[in-house]
């Protein structure tokens, strides 16, 4: 394939991604979700009503309504970098010579990180119930800002404890509330933020470290080939020596996927660091 459908495909998908992590955003604030919000408005005017109708209660179910649909492409994404990394980056790293220990630290991290988000998942966010409202009631004071003395809960129909708030997605009141997370399909609050540091934590180190070991790869295959020395005859037959464009094109043609897994394993862990 040549270089510029394939830089085009990349692109798209970098793109969908970001545009997918706008869409989430845009549920809540910052920058990233008014720029989401004002976009939609500018496509409102160009896109018809049924057209947006549709749209709506689509974004409706996926973003509004607990479901499955973003754990299950958490899942095909990481299997995705992983078959890629054990299949191409593994095999041609330990030919290389790289160190065992640097090429099993990815498997490592995700062993911590599945279980970090099984745990996020399947634990208790703290949902107030009869049972634990009294007590829950004591553990924070209330701001009289933020959280209001004697505000009810018109769907639990209990007196919110400050600090907690009713989720839509979960239907539930959840103590020291931070928001709902659609990556592992539930709510983060008191009982599993822990989890949750832990899997953020796990998911940034392990796209790093993959990431640090791919360019490692690409770099040593210049360095090897001893590339950035070479010359190379355009179209016109011009020689032109070897320049970073031309290397990224060589490198893209060469192992598109790999470079294509590292351009989505940096974008993840900026994502995660910012
Ligand atoms: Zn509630
Ligand atoms: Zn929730």
């Amino acid at each position: 394939m040549d270089f510029l459908p394939l830089l085009l495909l990349y692109l798209c998908l970098v793109l969908a991604v970001a545009v997918l992590y706008c869409s989430h955003a845009g549920t809540g604030g910052g920058q990233v979700g008014r720029a989401a919000r004002t976009a939609g408005q500018v496509l409102s005017l160009v896109i018809p009503t049924w057209l947006q109708g549709v749209t709506q209660k689509v974004l409706l179910r996926l973003f509004h309504t607990r479901n499955y649909l973003f754990v299950i492409l958490h899942v095909a994404l990481q299997a995705a970098v992983y078959a890629e990394y054990t299949w191409e980056v593994f095999v041609y790293c330990w030919e290389l010579e790289f160190h065992l220990v640097l090429l099993l630290l990815p498997y490592l991290l995700l062993v911590g990180n599945v279980g970090c988000f099984i745990l996020c998942s399947c634990a208790n966010p703290g949902i107030i119930t009869k049972s634990n409202h009294a007590s829950l009631m004591k553990t924070y004071a209330y701001d009289g800002v933020l959280f209001q003395k004697g505000t009810v809960c018109a769907t639990c129909n209990m007196e919110k404890p400050a600090r907690s708030k009713h989720c839509s997605f979960c239907d539930v009141c959840v103590h020291r509330f931070d928001h709902h997370c659609v990556w592992v399909n539930n709510c983060i609050g008191a009982f599993n933020a822990k989890y949750f540091f832990l899997y953020l934590f796990t998911l940034t180190v392990m796209a790093a470290t993959i990431a640090i070991i791919t360019a490692a790869f690409l770099i040593q295959v210049v360095l090897l080939s001893n590339l950035m020395h070479g010359s190379y005859i355009d179209d016109q037959g011009q020689e032109h020596t070897v320049e970073i464009l031309f290397l990224i094109q060589h490198l893209f043609l060469t192992f598109p996927r790999i470079v294509f897994m590292l351009g989505f394993v940096i974008l993840l862990t900026l994502i995660l660091a910012l």
